[in-house]
């Protein structure tokens, strides 16, 4: 999963899958954890859906194959809002007489018991079950997404589904847990002009009579019950062969289906490399990409195995409307789902515990397939933000560790958080680092190979890299997974002799805890890879794992680097004399080390680790003619600082400043796309122009507000990769009347990507009075899947007006987000809340909820009240530096 878009021809793929199903012949092991009673497990499922789309309905039926392994009087399924009518037990041998089943819900559990009369004897059997369920509005389940045919304009409906985590459970009684692997048999009774979609290929359709059709889906391979996947709808397919044989196809709302060429070429590419990379070819006939026209508050693509779902806007290159960073993103959310296939589809942790590994893994994938085919993007450079954004949670003590123990369904969905996807991404990093590429490949080689079609855990990964030639690699993976929290290694050093000793000692960083981290840190053992700067170019760098503390030398008595390359997760703390070395060298350092460093130290000063002078310095440092991801994100940074301070004479002096240091660089790009330009620039002079922008330089407000202008005469004026960039400018600093026009263009336009573009936008008014007729839009319903979108853009510049609006209709709005993004919708509200007030309002809110959706709440907390602690000081220390500083 990633985290936060004709006529339909049948789909009628040559070949047919020829998949071993190896079956598994005994029950689940103690060791592995489960809701489910061990006295049973499914081998093989045929499940036939009849929807009613319009009343939001289905009628289903499941046969499954299962063996019994011990005299029961009940078989419990997992079941959510299913209705069964019957279900009845056949002997597989097909003697013998049915066995009927009295049926007993447990909705609480989402469970159902099958319960016989007389005991059930171990053995094979078919369960035949005949229920009915229904369609949901967000993304749970089988679910209806309505849009703008791009064609008519009209609104029209298609059906998806989404089951992780635990969902599949609304679309058929199952076994619904990792571990219960089996092979599927999908099939459905669907409008005769819809295109149907599932995992496998179609294997025939039957016409059904009053212009509906029932088709059937080739079984899947072996697979866990969350990965199933179907779609049917009014749908274009592009479609290619990749080099090794596998059909790509990317899917669309009819109309749209060549905005998914770019996804399409991207996919064939990354296919064969991943079989290369893994060892293990793509077993499945085809690998599809389905768009869907809408949003979620939870996750923007599925790793469905060959049937990849994805939203619009992270799928299809619209020229009309995708940004730069979006296309980028387009292509990294194909690298995160297609690494998936192997990991996570095929290999597949036995329990939600291991959640992290599934999802740092995809994350650490991405990156490193992206850098093979684009280079150009730097995208290793990205890693650092990555790392930023896990130890923007972990930093806290309302953290957790990477491996957690979970149990509810609650605390599953809570998991897919930046812990979990960008810690995993960087401890990951860290440790193929150590290993050393070829020893952490031929490690996961042998991983895929011994688990393929099974389940893992991650220490089972642990040892096979440690097998292949990385001893020790375990026990650092457990400091950094099994215990939460930031390294903080101090460094210092002399120089003697043209050598510099350096003295190295392990703490602990913490925003909230900085007094017990300091007396009783965690222990990890800390992969270091030293380099002496520039200055000492050619010297070998020095690798160690820091054990409490250490002494080392390293040639020459330039500049040191602690964390060398920036793998490491961890925080360094300079001796103001290395920092000063650091500043002086910052232009010659390696683009990488001048973003960790001026990350670090940012963070080291906002935390109070060292006065603020020495991290703005740095960040001055970052010289004009930067690479273009390090001068985007010391933009940003910049960015961020100028809107911690309050409105006044500083606010205008960093705006000064930042005119100074980086308005020559926009200039040099210009105002427009340039044919050809490389991506990173498009990206730069996006975030030059937004950042500019709100700090209302003149030269950009003008254009901004002279290319809205000519919005009102013509809705295609602002066409193009920028387009969300100037509107994001003139939405912020909306009149009643730009409002009024962003409301039309919104129902004008016949595009699904553009229409929730535009409503997103109406949240974006600074103008209280306009936010709050956003959210009262937002409660209609009206804008679909994007309508929680707008709540959440509204609390961009107006969070206590989106939080308390959202209180007072809470029950409403709940309806507005899907069940699994709701703990970490309310987080994401109060995330640039500055109100006291607000403290007290949280508190009261986390009492209110069961203890299993508390720690959402907790972390904004803990959050805030860190904002409202360490904002002043940074004010008062941007204010002195400032001063020294005048632009
Ligand atoms: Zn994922």
């Amino acid at each position: 999963m990633r985290s936060v878009l004709s006529a339909a021809a049948a789909l009628l793929l040559a070949g047919s899958a020829s998949i071993a199903f190896a079956q598994t012949g005994a029950p689940l092991p103690a060791s592995v954890t489960s809701n489910l009673p061990r006295n049973a497990r499914p081998l093989h499922y045929r499940i036939d859906v009849r929807p009613d789309a319009q009343k939001l309905t289905f009628a289903g039926t499941a046969s499954i194959t299962l063996e019994v392994y011990e005299p029961s009087d009940a078989l419990t399924l997992n079941a959510n809002e299913l209705t069964v009518a019957s279900a009845k037990l056949f002997p597989a041998s097909g003697k013998g007489a049915p066995i009927a089943l009295g049926v007993k819900p447990d909705s609480k559990a989402e469970q159902v018991r099958f319960v016989a009369a007389r005991p059930i004897r171990p053995g094979r059997y078919r369960l035949d079950v005949v229920y009915s369920g229904k369609i949901n509005t967000q993304a749970n389940g089988l679910f209806a997404l309505d849009y703008p045919d791009e064609r008519t304009g009209k609104t029209v409906r298609s059906l998806f589904t989404q089951f992780e985590a635990p969902d599949g459970r609304r679309f058929a009684p199952e076994f619904d847990e990792p571990a219960y692997k089996a092979t599927f048999e999908l099939s459905a009774v669907v409008p005769a002009n819809q295109m149907a979609l599932s995992n496998t290929p179609i294997a025939r359709s039957v016409p059904e009579g009053a212009g509906f059709k029932h088709v059937y889906f080739q079984p899947t391979p072996k697979m866990s019950s969350y990965l199933l996947f179907f779609a049917t709808g009014d749908f274009d397919r592009v479609a290619t062969k990749a080099a090794n044989g596998v059909e790509i196809g990317v899917v669309a709302p009819a109309g749209s289906g060549e905005q998914g060429r770019y996804a399409m070429d991207s996919l064939a590419s990354l296919l064969p490399y991943y079989d290369e990379y893994f060892g293990q070819k793509f077993p499945l006939p085809k690998l599809d990409n389905i768009a869907g026209p809408g949003q979620s508050q939870f996750f923007s693509a599925m790793e469905n195995w060959g049937a990849i779902f994805t939203f619009n806007r992270a799928l299809l290159n619209d020229p009309a409307n995708t940004s730069a960073a979006r296309l980028q993103a387009i292509y990294e959310t194909q690298a995160h789902e297609t690494a998936h296939q192997w990991f996570g589809d095929m290999v597949t942790m036995a329990w939600w515990d291991d959640i992290w590994l599934n999802e740092g893994f995809a994350s650490w994938m991405e990156t490193k397939a992206t850098d093979h085919f684009h280079p150009e993007w730097f995208p290793l450079l990205d890693r650092v933000g990555g790392r930023e954004a896990a130890m923007g949670l972990d930093s806290f003590k309302t953290t957790h560790p990477v491996v957690q123990h979970m149990r509810s369904v609650e605390e599953i969905n809570q998991a897919f958080d930046s812990i979990t996807y960008q810690k995993g991404e960087a401890v990951i990093s860290m440790l193929e680092a150590f290993a050393g590429e070829d020893t952490w490949r031929s490690g996961i080689r042998s991983y895929i190979a011994a688990h393929k079609y099974a389940n893992a855990r991650t220490d089972e990964l642990w040892q096979a890299v440690e097998a292949a030639g990385a001893p020790g690699l375990t026990a650092i993976a457990h400091d950094f997974t099994t215990q939460p929290g930031i390294p903080l290694v101090r460094a210092e050093a002399t120089c003697t002799g043209g050598q510099t000793a350096l003295t190295l000692t392990q703490g602990e960083f913490s925003r909230d805890r900085k007094d017990e981290a300091a007396t009783n840190p965690g222990h990890w053992r800390v992969p270091l890879l030293v380099e002496a700067g520039p200055e000492s170019a050619g010297a070998p760098p020095v690798r160690t794992v820091l054990q409490g503390s250490a002494s080392l030398s390293v040639p020459g008595c330039g500049p040191v680097i602690v964390n060398g390359g920036q793998l490491g997760y961890f925080r360094t703390l300079y001796a103001p004399e290395m920092l000063q070395k650091l500043q002086a060298a910052m232009p010659r350092l390696k683009p990488i080390d001048q973003l960790g460093l001026v990350r670090d130290n940012v963070a080291l000063a906002g935390a109070g680790y060292q006065p603020g002078a020495p991290a703005f310095d740095l960040l001055a440092a970052i010289p004009g003619d930067a690479n273009p991801v390090v001068a985007q994100s010391t933009v940003n940074i910049w960015g961020g600082l100028y809107d911690l301070l309050q409105a006044g004479k500083d606010k205008a002096a960093l705006a000064g400043q930042l005119r100074r240091l980086w308005l020559p660089r926009l200039q040099a790009l210009g105002f427009d796309p340039r044919a050809g330009e490389p991506l990173v620039d498009a990206n730069l002079r996006a975030e030059l122009i937004a950042t500019l922008g709100k700090m209302g330089d003149a030269s950009v407000v003008e254009q901004a507000r002279g290319r809205f202008a000519k919005l009102a005469s013509d809705p295609h004026a602002l066409d193009g990769p920028l387009k969300t960039t100037w509107l994001n400018i003139a939405a912020k600093n909306a009149s009643a009347a730009d409002w009024q026009l962003l409301s039309e263009l919104a129902a004008g336009t016949k595009s699904a990507t553009a229409r929730s573009t535009y409503y997103e936008l109406l949240g974006a008014a600074k103008d209280p009075a306009l936010a709050r007729k956003a959210l009262d839009f937002a409660l209609t319903g009206k804008a679909g899947t994007t309508s929680a979108a707008i709540i959440t853009s509204v609390s961009g510049s107006n969070p206590e007006l989106a939080y308390d609006f959202t209180m007072a209709h809470r029950a409403e709005v709940e309806k507005l987000v899907d069940d699994s993004g709701r703990s970490s919708f309310y987080r994401r509200l109060v995330g640039s809340s500055v109100d006291p007030a607000m403290v007290g309002k949280l508190e009261a809110l986390r009492a209110s909820l069961p203890a299993d959706q508390q720690r959402p709440i907790g972390q904004a907390i803990s959050a805030l009240k860190d904002r409202l602690e360490n904002y002043p000081k940074m004010r008062v220390a941007l204010h002195d530096w400032l001063a020294a500083h005048p632009a």
